[in-house]
């Protein structure tokens, strides 16, 4: 049987070699508390800070960074950190958030705090003109994604922050798909709050970091022992900061390239299925992720796409919100309003540094022979 192919780097990308070497040394050599005074604590220390600033390098070098357990720890800060506490005031956030944006909205609105999702164009993308009449007296804060983990969609970030600077707010993104692929200094340009996580950039899972714009105030989520000068309580795990830190070097290394190859090869996927398959739906027009494929199948019932894909060797992803491994019905193409029986058959196909044209090629084949096996069993009405 050939080797199985992995087109599922949204959920999760491999854990790249240089980084697994990087961190080997402090998984070996304990103890490593970097608060600790002894020289085994200062080597620690030493290791954290520099990989705090190759994080800080990857979004462009001018914002502070707090490691966090992950992107949603590093969402859940920005959010909480602009609200104040007891929470009071106004939230805006876009309609295809994360639910790692969406459930502490969710959570602050249930506390009196006002919540604004403001709706998406058909493509995906937020006008930021919707994002200026949602503002009111009271906002104390925006956030928006950069790249959506689902469809790959990309957000005018740039020109929200004119906005939310022109209005005296802070803007914050979660850029965790986007960091991989696109030059965050200018994606994100204008971002005050940038949220990032290890596992989708080639580095471990359980370390992510909020970028923060130095000026910018923020109350901390964890507190406890004063690390990370009191805004994220809680020993610094080193070995994982370390491997964070080797990934964002492996992505500013790799990135440009790595884009242009595979936006070669996601484009050639989207062919590959769209020339052998009828009725299917690319749901991304307009600017996207260079590694995420989206596209939906009338006719067809996403997840047990998924499972027979994994039966012929493909790991993909119904893309419709599988966070826990229960897949419902996408938010995120409800809010771009796709017909449910497109959203029905989603499927998404993310590839990673580590796609090869040859995958690419068989992958085509795989996805065109299941989908027409399938529909010839299906009972979906044509
Ligand atoms: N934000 C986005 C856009 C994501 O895709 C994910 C992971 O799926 C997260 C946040 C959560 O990141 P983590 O898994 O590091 O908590």
């Amino acid at each position: 049987m050939s080797a199985p192919i992995y087109l599922d780097t949204n959920a999760t990308a491999p854990l790249a070699a240089e980084v697994r070497e990087a961190m080997d040394p402090w998984l070996q050599h304990r103890p490593t508390n970097p608060s600790s005074v002894h020289r085994a604590g200062q080597r620690a220390r030493a290791a954290v800070e520099a990989a705090r600033e190759q994080v800080a390098a990857l979004v462009g070098g001018a914002h502070e960074i707090v490691f966090t357990s992950g992107g949603t720890e590093a969402d859940n800060l920005a959010i909480w950190s602009q609200l104040g506490w007891p929470p009071s005031g106004h939230l805006v956030i876009s309609a295809t958030e994360h639910p790692a944006v969406m459930e502490p909205a969710v959570a602050l609105a249930a506390l009196g705090v006002g919540c604004t999702r403001v709706p998406v164009e058909g493509d995906g993308h937020v006008e930021p003109g919707v994002v200026k009449a949602a503002v009111r007296s009271d906002t104390r804060l925006v956030s928006v994604m950069t790249a959506n983990n689902e469809t790959g969609g990309l957000q005018p970030i740039g020109a929200i922050a004119e906005i939310t600077h022109q209005c005296g707010l802070p803007l914050h993104t979660d850029a965790v798909q986007a960091a991989a692929w696109l030059d965050l200094s200018e994606h994100a340009r204008g971002a005050d709050l940038l949220t990032l996580s290890g596992h989708k950039i080639g580095g471990p899972p359980g370390i992510g970091a909020l970028a923060v714009r130095p000026a910018l105030g923020l109350s901390a989520l964890l507190r406890g022992g004063g690390q990370q000068r009191d805004l994220r309580a809680g020993t610094e795990p080193t070995a994982l900061i370390v491997g964070f830190g080797a990934a964002c070097v492996r992505v500013l290394a790799r990135r440009a390239q790595e884009a242009t190859r595979v936006r070669a090869l996601s484009e050639q996927l989207i062919d590959l299925i769209t020339t052998a398959v009828p009725d299917v739906h690319v749901t991304v027009h307009g600017p996207r992720l260079p590694n995420t494929v989206h596209l939906c199948f009338r006719y067809l019932n996403g997840s047990e796409l998924v499972a027979r894909l994994d039966l012929d060797g493909l790991a993909a992803s119904a893309g419709s919100a599988c966070h826990s491994g229960v897949t419902h019905g996408s938010g995120v193409l409800e809010a771009m309003d796709l017909a449910p029986e497109l959203a029905r058959g989603a499927l998404r196909l993310s590839l990673g540094y580590h796609s090869t044209a040859a995958e690419i090629e068989r992958a085509g084949g795989i996805v065109a022979d299941a989908v027409a096996s399938l529909r010839a069993n299906s009972r979906m009405v044509r």
